[in-house]
């Protein structure tokens, strides 16, 4: 973090080191609230409306009022924090809480003003090495709510599972619900098989992840094979490649599962599906 470096938090620009919420604020006591990660790529902010879109959908299904997405203008205050701080290929979080009740209490009051924090980070993607290398995953069980489509900032589940993984040396839990894929911790999962690359349909069991839709773009643009389809875990162990996309790292090849080799490094597909990736990115 730079010294001067600021954020935006309902209105003001303070600075990242001094912006402060009340302890009454319902995101910080209940994790009632949703937020976004935005990817900018070369001072541009990446599939803008899709995530724009989604932050509407999520405000929508916990009862707050998506209006205030077109109302607040986040591409003038993302623009705004990019001059200001001087980004170029760093990474906007958008957090909207319910706000900030009178005491601590489940049921929420109605027409409460929800606190708005929009910030940067810088984060720093795998290189090429890393990429070729692969990753290794876990398999666990998706004991997550069954409101997996909501981006919600409540990530307790999400965060012991991505630590399991971690403490396992992987990058990621590959999440297994009534025998069949869900998603990573933080990321959506793609599988190929026979040259068909497949990746479980939406649901409210897994986010619409916005790199998921980057890559079908991608995918169905340099006419590869794709599905939608169900993923068995033992369909999952049977691939001949996999690979986990979120905004942070678009394309991560896994090529260890639990104890199974999946590829020697990534394979041809994905590392096809990798280069489009970046080509399109470095166009932008
Ligand atoms: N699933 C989960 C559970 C996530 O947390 C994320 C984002 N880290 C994704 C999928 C990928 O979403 P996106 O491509 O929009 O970053």
């Amino acid at each position: 973090m730079s010294q001067s470096e600021v954020v935006y938090l309902n209105g003001k620009y303070p600075p990242k080191d001094q912006a402060s919420l009340s302890i009454l604020d319902r995101g910080f006591l209940f994790g009632d609230g949703v937020y976004e990660l935005i990817p900018l790529h070369n001072k541009k902010i990446f599939y803008m409306q899709h995530h724009f879109m989604r932050l509407k959908k999520s405000l929508e299904l916990i009862n707050i009022d998506p209006s205030i997405v077109d109302e607040i203008n986040f591409e003038k205050i993302i623009n705004s924090l990019t001059d200001s701080n001087g980004y170029v290929n760093h990474f906007i979080y958008i957090h909207i809480s319910r706000g900030v009740d009178n005491s601590r209490n489940h049921i929420y009051m109605e027409n409460t003003a929800p606190t708005v924090l929009v910030m940067g980070e810088k984060y720093q993607p795998f290189d090429i090495d890393n990429i070729i290398a692969g990753k290794s995953a876990v398999i666990e069980e998706d004991y997550r709510w069954l409101k997996s489509n909501i981006k919600s900032t409540s990530l307790l589940a999400n965060v012991m599972l991505k630590n399991k993984a971690n403490l396992n040396n992987s990058y990621e839990a590959l999440l297994i619900r009534d025998g069949f894929l869900t998603e990573g911790s933080a990321s959506n999962v793609f599988i190929v098989k026979d040259n068909i690359i497949k990746t479980p349909k939406l649901s409210n069991k897994l986010l619409p992840g916005i790199t998921r839709k980057f890559l079908s773009d991608i995918i169905t643009m340099h006419g590869l094979n794709f599905e939608e389809t169900d993923i068995s875990k033992d369909a999952l162990l049977r691939s001949d490649e996999i690979f986990c996309s979120s905004s942070t790292n678009p394309v991560v090849p896994i090529t260890k599962l639990d104890d199974k080799l999946i590829s020697k490094n990534a394979g041809p597909i994905t590392m096809k599906i990798y280069n489009h990736a970046q080509d399109f990115i470095k166009a932008l």
